[in-house]
């Protein structure tokens, strides 16, 4: 009497080869059983009989009608078959009842559109259970006059048929993988076998009224109909009333939705529960990529699969109306946009399928999934933002030193933690733009991540990053890390269409060693990395110094920035004279700076600072600017004496510098042929072809250039032949050893042969003893700059200077 198997996926051909054997045996048996029953009928001789085929239509609206129950929280379904069964053991000869009960089965499965599988074996069961009952009837009943002893005989072969009945369906669902446990198949089998018990009483009602009359047997048989009818209806309604309250507490506690928080898992699960499925499917799109989530309820509890791919491998489809009872889809709707669907398989626990009414409950529950999916993407998508670094992807500052934090509660062992600063960052950004910047960083993040996938990498502010992880997997020595560092990350690089050169400035620290919280740390090597670059050296281990050095430089920038605009700093000139005559061949201008509070400070400190913090622009502009206006006061009375201002790389590089020193000097009103820049070689090193372009335009302008420091650099003689300047200045270096050191000597000796084949002038700076002077000048150097000659001088103190050396030439 149980409508049996709920579950249409037999998911292999095996169990399905399985379930087929099973109906088949069924039905053999059922056709074994029938040999015997038919022998002894009629029950009772002289029984009118009544048109076989009356059962069909009788059959096929019991098994439609179905009653839904609860018991022990499990929902079971039972028809009303007994009813066509009783008459059909008194007043159907077996074989006859047996068609009628085949036919009426057959149209069942076909009304609910069943797969073969499931048709088969349910027909099977209703022609098994027919021969069950009519076999015990027709062993039984004859001996007996009709009577209590006849119903309750009848009462038992109704029991009897309902255990096997049970009993095939639980080896068919164990069949087909979806086995019930021990306990539910025994909470079912007693329901069935209450309901059986009631049932087959209005069956035997039903015999006992058509043994007496027809017109009783109508009028009972109508009144169990109405009965029967007004349950359902009441059920529907309660069933309707409950699932309106669900939805709406589902929707009240319905906050946002992160799929890709394992919390959501429950939600999808309420979600499958409300709408009455065995799975739900949801597929979202976005950004071009496509998720399904499957969560389906098993046995053993919730199951979840979850797969992502290409969107345009498995597109989300609405799928509506044709396959209405197996599954339903409803579309995800965003706030502008559709966020995915929603897919529900199998209605739960009963033999009825979804129908229009699920439909539409699946529409509210999607709507509302929908916005709440949304709702989730963009919370995530904000906390994202919070800690993520939008260019890279990489942590940022904040949440870098979240999770440094986190790695210094979690390790025993000591921390490394590294920063780092991409040099040439800002030069980039500046000459070659933005778009070059991001993809230099980009590059920089791609090595890094390359060359520590394991490690913590962030990036903590413009140009610089931080990389952290355990000691013993980074290494013990931090200076040889930073090392390592830097041969795998520096190097050439092709930006787009731009190749340049990536360089770093890289500051260590050991914790918890150098300090017990992220902040401290980060700090700290952010101090050893400033003193890398601001010496240009190697990779920097921090030191307690550096605290108070590091305070010194921030309060020496912040103090240099108010000097530039109140105008408090000056320059001094130091004067240069020729090797041979000893007359004034022009003067070196070199920015001064003497702070209230803070004294003297001397040029070797505070312009790599002023380079670090971008301040060399307006120093460049107001050395020029001042170190012209006393060169043009001096032309009226010493004569033309030119000025050498010195530029920085970055100052170089800068596309407005070129417009910068034209508008000066015509400001000024001074000849552009007084104007000598000195550029240290390193310059040229950087980015060699921006730097000539540079370069020639400055000289386009008539202003002539120096090559500053030269022989510290990694230049060679041969690379001057290529520079568009007029000018070398010897570094100090070798002036200090020309007397002792033979090796220098011959190194002045060649910069000035080479130098003078291309035709340029050669100076010697630091000259301080007569004996080195007189070297030089044997040696072929054009000029002398040095304390020997003058030391550096304000501005009135060299006017004075020059006025004495017009009235006595040589002194
Ligand atoms: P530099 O361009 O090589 O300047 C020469 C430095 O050597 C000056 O130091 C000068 O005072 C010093 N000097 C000159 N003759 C002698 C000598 O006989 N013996 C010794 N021991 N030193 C001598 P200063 O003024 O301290 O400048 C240091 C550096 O700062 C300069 O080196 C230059 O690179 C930079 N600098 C100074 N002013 C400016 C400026 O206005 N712009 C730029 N970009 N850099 C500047
Ligand atoms: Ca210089
Ligand atoms: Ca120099």
């Amino acid at each position: 009497m149980r409508d049996t198997v709920t579950t249409t996926g037999v998911s292999s051909g095996v169990r399905r080869v399985a379930v087929h054997g099973l109906s088949l045996a069924l039905l053999l048996l059922a056709l074994g059983l029938l040999r015997v029953s038919s022998q002894h009928w009629p029950l009772y001789p002289g029984t009118q009989t009544i048109p076989w085929w009356t059962l069909i239509p009788a059959y096929v609206a019991t098994l439609r009608l179905t009653l839904d129950f609860e018991f022990r929280s499990e929902a079971f379904s039972v028809t009303l078959s007994q009813v066509p069964l009783a008459i059909g053991l008194f007043f159907v000869a077996p074989w006859l009842h047996l068609a009628a009960r085949t036919v009426a089965g057959l149209v069942n499965c076909v009304l609910r559109r069943q797969p073969p599988v499931k048709a088969f074996y349910n027909v099977a069961s209703g022609a098994l259970e027919v021969a069950v009952a009519s076999t015990i009837a027709s062993l039984v009943l004859p001996a007996m006059t009709p009577g209590p002893r006849v119903w309750g005989t009848l009462l038992l072969a109704f029991a009897v048929t309902d255990v096997i009945s049970s009993l095939t369906t639980a080896l068919v669902l164990r069949l087909v993988g979806s086995g019930q446990d021990r306990r539910t198949f025994l909470s079912s089998l007693v329901s069935c076998l209450s309901a059986s018990a009631v049932f087959g009483a209005l069956g035997v009602i039903a015999v006992a009224a058509l043994f007496t009359d027809l017109w009783t047997s109508v009028v009972i048989a109508a009144t169990i109909a109405g009965l029967i009818l007004a349950y359902r209806a009441n059920r529907r309604l309660a069933a309707q009333q409950q699932q309106a309250v669900e939805l709406h507490q589902f929707v009240q506690a319905l906050g946002p939705i992160d799929l890709e928080d394992e919390a959501s898992i429950p939600v999808l699960d309420r979600v499958r529960l409300l709408l009455l499925a065995e799975e739900l499917e949801l597929t979202l799109q976005r950004h071009g990529r496509h998720e399904r989530h499957v969560v389906t309820g098993g046995p053993s509890g919730t199951v979840h699969q979850v797969n992502v791919g290409d969107a345009s491998v498995a597109r989300p489809q609405l799928m509506t109306g044709a396959s209405l009872e197996d599954h339903m889809s409803a579309p995800l709707a965003g706030m502008h946009d559709l966020v995915g669907v929603l897919t529900v398989r199998q209605r739960l626990g009963t033999i009825r399928a979804f129908e229009l009414r699920d439909l539409r409950l699946l529409e509210t529950v999607a709507a509302e999934l929908g916005g709440a999916i949304e709702r989730g993407r963009l919370q995530r998508d904000l906390s994202r933002a919070a800690t993520t670094d939008p260019l890279t992807q990489l942590p940022n500052l904040n949440e870098s030193s979240r999770q440094l934090d986190a790695l210094l509660r979690r390790h025993q062992v000591g921390l490394l933690i590294v920063a780092v600063a991409v040099d040439s960052f800002r030069e980039v950004n500046d000459t070659l733009g933005h778009e070059v910047g991001d993809e230099l960083l980009l590059e920089v993040t791609r090595r890094l991540c390359l060359a520590y996938p394991d490690a913590l990498v962030g990036r903590i502010g413009g140009g610089r990053f931080l990389i952290a992880a355990a000691s013993d997997s980074l290494g013990n020595d931090a200076s040889m890390f930073g090392l390592d560092l830097r041969t795998k990350v520096e190097g050439g690089a092709q930006l787009g269409p731009v190749g340049t050169h990536i360089r770093l400035s890289v500051g260590c620290v050991r914790g918890p060693e150098h300090g017990d919280d992220a902040a401290t740390l980060i700090r700290r090597a952010e101090t050893a990395m400033y003193s890398a670059r601001y010496s240009h050296g190697g990779p920097v281990v921090w030191e307690p110094a550096y605290e108070v050095e590091g305070q010194r430089r921030l309060a020496v920038v912040m103090a240099l920035r108010e000097a530039l605009s109140s105008g408090a700093i000056g320059v001094a000139y130091q004067p240069k004279v020729g090797a041979s005559d000893d007359s004034v061949t022009g003067v070196e201008a070199l920015a001064r700076w003497t702070h209230p509070a803070l004294g003297a400070i001397s040029p070797a400190e505070f312009i790599p600072l002023a380079e670090a913090a971008g301040l060399m622009g307006p120093l460049t502009s107001t050395v020029l600017r001042q170190s012209l206006t006393a060169c043009k006061g001096w032309q009226r009375r010493a004569g033309r004496i030119g000025v050498a201002v010195n530029v920085s790389a970055h100052t170089l590089l800068d596309p407005l510098f070129v417009t910068e020193v034209a508008a000066i000097l015509t400001s000024i009103d001074i000849s552009p042929d007084l104007l000598t820049l000195e550029l240290t070689e390193g310059i040229v090193v950087d980015d060699p072809e921006l730097a000539v372009v540079r370069m020639s335009e400055l000289r386009a302008l008539g202003v002539k250039l120096s090559v500053d420091d030269f022989g510290t650099g990694y230049s060679s003689l041969t690379y001057l032949k290529g520079l568009p300047v007029d000018e070398v200045k010897i570094d100090k270096g070798f002036v200090d050893g020309i007397v002792h050191d033979a090796g220098d000597r011959a190194v002045v000796r060649a910069v000035v042969d080479i130098a003078h084949t291309l035709g340029l002038r050669v100076v010697a700076e630091g000259v301080e003893q007569e004996e080195q002077h007189a070297l030089l000048a044997q040696l072929g150097v054009d000029e002398a700059q040095g304390y020997l000659h003058a030391r550096p001088m304000a501005g009135l103190a060299m006017a004075q200077w020059l006025r004495r050396r017009e009235q006595s030439p040589v002194l």
